[in-house]
């Protein structure tokens, strides 16, 4: 019996939906591959043989190679070094759990745009969860920057930035401190996606490859833009964007701008800013990560020639 694929469903969900249509324990049914083809490990791994699952679960050949909307966008030489989603360099996102009232209650893994809310459904189905949304309307405005902005510049759910962004949000709050990645992301999404927008806009950018501008001067920028996606108006998120400037060999900060609302601080990093302080250099390395030039991958077969390399 035979499964009906989601759109850029992953070979491992593919697989296992396959054994359990037909009542075969997945185990079981890498023994019988392994007949065939002895010298694949003992360890059940369909990953390894896309085109042979392509095969069993009689998929077009090429399925898992994905959709080019679903990849996501990399600077490469292709385009002149801005932003596409190149079907030769963009890599398709990491896997992400599909929410269970789409696939009709069954647990399935894709690989396509999407992030962490169902906006059909609203619900939050990341790593396999499965909860309805309180605060839906923001969560699924965050999801639609999240698979539009933020997808063209590179950044998917599990690219490091949102994950970054959610510890400095709980930074700024002390009761929260040993909550894993998880459960925080789903308290702080609409203000973790705001963050990595905000700050990996161009201004943001230019600041942040700034070899004038220093560790305290990125704590002050990040330090400000928490506390004005947190807790700030329209109106604070653009004074951020007003107040840090880096143009050659100048770096400027507005510090006369209403930046330091929450403590009504005018100089200085205050406490969130010291704690953000310890952790800059990775701050920047992450924030920074999606300008990254790619090179094109030595290797990577094209659907039509998949066939011929069996
Ligand atoms: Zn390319
Ligand atoms: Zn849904």
């Amino acid at each position: 019996m035979l499964i009906e694929p989601f759109a850029g469903e992953t070979v491992g969900s593919v697989y296992r939906r396959l054994a359990t249509r037909n009542a075969v324990p997945m185990g079981e049914l890498w023994t019988t591959i392994r007949h065939a083809r002895p010298r694949l490990p003992l360890r059940t791994t369909p990953e390894l043989v896309p085109r042979l699952v392509e095969e069993l679960a009689d998929l077009p050949p090429g399925f898992f190679y994905g959709r080019r909307s679903d990849r996501l966008f990399v600077r490469c030489i292709h385009t002149n070094w801005r932003h596409s989603n190149c079907p030769t360099c963009a890599p398709l996102p990491s896997a992400v759990t599909k929410c269970r009232r789409c696939t009709a209650g069954e647990p399935v893994e894709v690989r396509t745009r999407i992030g962490a809310v169902c906006a059909r459904h609203r619900r939050w189905h990341y790593a396999g969860a499965d909860r309805d949304l309180a605060r839906s309307a923001d969560f699924v405005r965050a999801e639609r920057c999240l698979t539009g902005t933020l997808w063209e510049r590179g950044i998917g759910p599990d690219t490091g930035e949102l994950e970054l962004a959610t510890t400095l949000i709980r930074a700024g709050d002390l009761r929260q401190e040993d909550e894993s990645h998880r459960p925080a992301l789903e308290c702080h999404y609409p203000e973790a996606v705001r963050l990595v927008a905000l700050t990996t806009e161009t201004w943001a950018e230019r600041f942040l490859t700034n070899t004038n501008v220093g560790p305290i001067q990125v704590a002050a920028l990040v330090e400000a833009a928490v506390n004005a996606v947190t807790g700030g108006t329209s109106h604070d998120v653009d004074a951020v964007r007003a107040s840090f400037r880096a143009e050659g060999r100048e770096a400027v900060i507005g510090l006369d701008r209403p930046v330091r609302f929450r403590y009504g601080r005018s100089s200085g990093l205050d406490e969130l800013g010291r704690r953000i302080l310890k952790f800059a250099p990775r701050v920047r390395a992450i924030l920074l990560r999606h300008t990254d030039a790619r090179k094109p991958p030595a290797r990577r077969p094209r659907p039509s020639s998949r066939r011929a390399q069996r």
